[in-house]
């Protein structure tokens, strides 16, 4: 009964009938089609149906073609598809004939993911660029293997009525398509084209409104010619302006008040992308991905790309276009390159309804081109790089949310929900191994920023149907996300857990590797609560999410303390950093290096030495991020920043061109390790080695890359003492300054000299992006534990 075989209905003796529970991500990518397809290539009878959970299929028909099929199963799924079990179990033949799709059972608790967001697929993008097409240049054309998928979804099952295309009732053909599983567009939810679907409009100034193609056609026109447009896109509106237009750029960066920080470019495709960046092969495969994520790249010089699109960094953001609208506005060519930024101010969500577009954007676009097809979830552009050869998530949004990254083997989180840091945060819903991640959400630090953290939450709750029934947050008394989830577990009388900051972090690379046992973990980054109540941000800890008292970290080694002149003010200016890092090296007040540094702010400088002299709002802090600051600002003489990281930013970059040289000497110095307390990292050394080469004149190139390789060395030295003293060898790395390339790099190929098995967040952020998914990480250990919360 092998190849080739027809079955024959009377032979029911040689059949078999099997049923497969097919698990992950296998509603709305064309899974049920391509099922049909493959049970008719083989000759089975049987059925498809969504469930709760996923799919369920029943296959009948000879063995050896029911054994292909399964196979098939899973070497062919869907681009989209992600399969994470397929479960087969041995049923009575029924001896019935043909394959069904049947209706979705709704039923029950959800368990099945959404997908996330996808690319225009190239057939999609042929349809729109043929003029003999019916779809002939429609903004929204979309199939099973492509199109919005989560930003456009209210609930769960993924069905057109549970999405915002609920009210665009398919004209004939479109629903011909939709029912016809060898249709590309069977079953695809959003399917439309001109006569039925979604429309697009340019509204300008003083009312003025055009519709259809011709609204595209003013759009790139307008473009072309200088203007700001602002555009309704997938999960929000981006402002957009000629990347190669200088004045244009300029003007944006004035409307939106942002100067320093980078903007986004977008390209039609790969060889206009080449042309401005210098491009990996790992990041030409990013930029391809379906999430079509912004992926950060070495800039081309001279490549006409106008230098305040991303001043004073070799790199620059470049993404390819993922939406129709978007292939659109490259069609003609007039348009080579096109800033693409969030339209928000500062930090604030990024705009996704008409009204409020209008209302935000008003001021800052000359027009705004607008559609009628809801956006049910903001959802930011993702951002990627290449670090030491693999991809690293900087951003997590769009075509990343709402895919979890499971929990390691073996790890069992009750229902719950960790609500992340402050910064550019990300909040997590786990149960069991699965945990769902919302969207990059921003800064929360006020109503705004706490109002999206709660639209993402009430919508992840509903789609999911999770209920949480533990809350997990960060120890900061004073994060805004902290007093909330204080509040919100009060309310439903619910146990919170605190957690580390760091700990989270290291927890979070640990789980996602699937690391059991202990792992030194380097926590490198700006500003996290220290369990001593000060900053901390430079620390190697011994972290274990298995065996007995997993909340019990290890603090091993942390970079000295040095203070904050002024408080939180020298985040924003890393001169006070600076100040406070060459007083704690041992400089004199009146030393020529603290003159040179302070020159033009001499009377600010003695207020800020008075205060830190009395301990007066001067926190005192190990943060890396803050050493990189301090660096920057003796280094490069930047003395204030336009937005966060910016110096160390600048630091890395200038140091991008310089060779290899042995580093600055940070130390490593033990103190009462008898009596359990960490060992220190001074700096005193390595101030003095750059500050004598500044004066000497070397290149700033060659200080900075000094000062990398310093710092690596530094942190190398602790986790060889650490291994000493507890003989693990395996190192896990997170926390912000894990998105510096150079450092990065250089700490894996140092510890791995060492013998080390080093670890970087891939699919979590290192950033506090990052950190919720750490923090369902330690919970669940310290549950799993049973110790008390
Ligand atoms: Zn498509
Ligand atoms: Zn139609
Ligand atoms: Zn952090």
């Amino acid at each position: 009964m092998r190849e080739g075989s027809q079955e024959s209905p009377g032979e029911v003796g040689a059949r078999v009938r099997r049923g497969a529970a097919v698990r992950g991500v296998v509603q709305g990518v064309g899974f049920r089609p391509f099922v049909f397809r493959l049970a008719q290539e083989e000759g089975l009878a049987g059925f498809i149906g969504n469930d709760t959970d996923g799919v369920t299929i029943e296959v009948e028909g000879a063995a050896a073609r029911v054994e292909a099929f399964l196979a098939r199963l899973r070497e062919e799924a869907p681009p989209l598809a992600r399969i994470d079990s397929v479960v087969v179990a041995e049923l009575e033949a029924k001896g019935d004939s043909g394959f069904r799709i049947v209706a979705s059972e709704v039923l029950g608790r959800v368990h099945t993911g959404i997908p996330a967001d996808a690319a225009t697929c190239v057939d999609c993008q042929s349809e729109l660029l043929d003029p003999e097409d019916r779809r002939y240049r429609y903004p929204f054309l979309n199939c099973t293997n492509c199109g919005p998928r989560y930003t456009i979804t209210r609930k769960i099952p993924y069905d057109r009525p549970q999405t915002s295309m609920a009210r665009f009732t398919m004209c004939k053909k479109c629903q011909a398509e939709y029912d016809d599983p060898g249709n590309r567009r069977f079953h695809a939810q959003p399917n439309a084209c001109w006569e039925c679907g979604p429309w697009l409009w340019l509204s300008g100034p003083g009312g003025t409104e055009i519709a259809g193609d011709e609204a595209m056609e003013s759009c790139v026109s307008r473009l072309a010619g200088g203007a700001i447009l602002a555009i309704k896109g997938i999960g929000g509106f981006h402002l957009a302006v000629d990347a190669t237009n200088d004045v244009a750029v300029m003007r944006l960066r004035e409307r939106k008040q942002r100067y320093g920080k980078p903007f986004a470019v977008m390209v039609k495709d790969l060889a206009a992308a080449r042309e401005i960046c210098e491009l990996t092969a790992e990041e030409e495969a990013l930029l391809l991905t379906s999430a079509r994520p912004i992926v950060l790249a070495r800039k081309k010089e001279g490549s006409g790309i106008a230098t305040g699109v991303a001043p004073g960094i070799p790199w620059l953001g470049v993404f390819l276009p993922y939406a129709p609208l978007q292939h659109l506005l490259f069609a003609d060519g007039r348009l080579r390159a096109l800033v693409m930024t969030s339209a928000n101010l500062s930090e604030e969500p990024i705009a996704i309804d008409n009204e409020e577009a209008r209302r935000r954007l008003g001021g800052i676009a000359d027009a705004l081109v607008l559609h009628d097809r809801e956006i049910l979830q903001r959802c930011d552009d993702s951002v990627m790089a290449v670090v030491d050869g693999a991809p690293q998530l900087i951003r997590r949004a769009r075509g990343f949310v709402p895919l979890g990254v499971e929990l390691p083997e073996g790890m069992d989180a009750p229902h719950m929900l960790a609500v992340g840091g402050h910064m550019k945060n990300v909040l997590a819903l786990a149960e069991g191994r699965k945990v769902v991640q919302s969207q990059h959400l921003g800064d929360i630090e006020n109503l705004t920023g706490l109002a999206f953290f709660e639209e993402s939450l009430a919508h992840l709750m509903k789609t999911f149907e999770m209920d949480p029934e533990v809350v997990v947050h960060d120890l900061h008394p004073g994060y805004l996300s902290t007093e909330w989830a204080k509040k919100w577990a009060g309310e439903r009388g619910l146990p919170l857990v605190g957690v580390q900051h760091h700990n989270a972090h290291v927890a979070g690379c640990m789980a996602e590797h699937w690391l059991t046992g202990e792992a030194i973990g380097l926590a490198l980054d700006g500003t996290g609560y220290g369990s001593d109540g000060k900053i901390w941000g430079g620390e190697v800890l011994i972290v274990r999410l298995d065996g007995p008292n997993p909340e019990k970290f290890e603090r091993f080694a942390h970079l000295e303390y040095v203070p904050m002149a002024g408080g939180d003010a020298a985040v924003k200016e890393p001169w006070r950093m600076a100040l406070g890092a060459l007083v704690t090296a041992g400089f004199a007040e009146d030393s020529a290096e603290v003159e040179q540094l302070t020159a033009g702010k001499e009377r600010e400088a003695k207020v800020l030495l008075r205060m830190v002299e009395r301990e007066l709002n001067s926190p005192m802090t190990s943060s890396l991020g803050r050493l990189f600051d301090a660096a920057a600002a003796v280094v490069l003489g930047r003395r204030t920043v336009d937005y966060e990281a910016q110096a160390a930013i600048e630091l890395e970059g200038i140091s991008l061109f310089a060779e290899e040289k042995s580093g600055y000497a940070i130390e490593l110095e033990g103190r009462n390790w008898a009596r359990r307390e960490p060992m220190l990292l001074t700096t005193r050394g390595m101030w003095h080695e750059l500050l004598k080469d500044l004066w000497a004149g070397v290149g700033k190139a060659q200080i900075g890359a000094r000062f990398h390789a310093g710092v690596a060395e530094g942190f190398v030295k602790a986790a060889v003492a650490a291994r000493k003293a507890t003989g693990v060898g395996q190192v896990a790395m997170s926390g912000g300054c894990l998105h510096n390339r150079r450092l990065a790099r250089l700490l894996k190929e140092k510890l791995e000299a060492e013998g080390f098995r080093v670890y970087l967040p891939r699919k979590v952020s290192p950033g506090d992006g990052g950190l919720s998914y750490g923090q369902v990480a330690v919970a669940a250990a310290r549950l799993a534990g049973k110790t008390a919360l």
